[in-house]
């Protein structure tokens, strides 16, 4: 959660100073009494009233409560104005915020009339057979997806016609092509492909640059 917190804030000091009013106004509604720092009662009733019903819980409390002085200050609030923000999830197993490595649903994240369903790591270890799908499930962890959506967009944007040369790679861009296009970019995910981590979300969507 400490990484979280600088995450947050990083992204408080980097944002727009409209951006930052509106954090400001966050911690202003969740601040009833306004005393500046935030207690149990404030945020539980906060949660609720929002719509955050994951959140409306004394465990998430105590996590952002990084210096356990019982209330939550401003950097703390933050992490859950930064949370909203990026959509981090919550294990829909255990309902507890995920604080590293998650997994996704492979089949909830292709059906675009399904929720996406995340498990965090302790879950997934002992409980993936819960959520079946056709009495099979399979899960993708979030830095391979986030590498194959990555991979997705750059084959997109090179396919289409008179595509910039900026966006075939830059030396420095990690794409760059010493090797012709087709032996490059997917090398990662062909690798994934064949260790089994995503293969069926893979096979359904491979690029035609392939
Ligand atoms: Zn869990
Ligand atoms: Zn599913």
């Amino acid at each position: 959660m400490e990484e979280l917190r600088r995450i947050a804030m990083a992204s408080y000091q980097a944002s727009s100073s409209r951006l930052r009013n509106l954090g400001h106004d966050f911690f202003a509604s969740m601040d009833h009494d306004g005393n500046g720092k935030i207690d149990q009662r404030e945020f539980l009733e906060f949660m609720k009233e929002a719509g955050h019903v994951k959140m409306s819980n004394m465990f998430f409390f105590n996590q952002l409560d990084l210096n356990e002085d019982g209330h939550l200050d401003f950097d703390e609030v933050m992490m859950v104005y930064y949370i909203i923000q990026s959509g981090r999830p919550f294990c829909d197993r255990c309902n507890r915020f995920v604080t590293s490595t998650y997994l996704t649903c492979v089949t909830c994240l292709e059906d675009p009339t399904a929720c996406p369903y995340y498990l965090c790591l302790d879950c997934y270890a002992h409980a993936r057979l819960d959520h079946l799908h056709d009495n099979s499930s399979q899960f993708v962890d979030n830095y391979s997806l986030l590498e194959y959506l990555t991979k997705s967009k750059l084959c997109e944007l090179r396919s289409r016609p008179n595509a910039p040369l900026a966006i075939q790679g830059s030396p420095n861009s990690g794409y760059n092509q010493p090797h012709p296009v087709q032996t490059r970019p997917w090398k990662t995910a062909l690798d994934l492909l064949n260790i089994g981590v995503y293969a069926g979300f893979m096979s359904t969507t491979f690029c035609t640059i392939l």
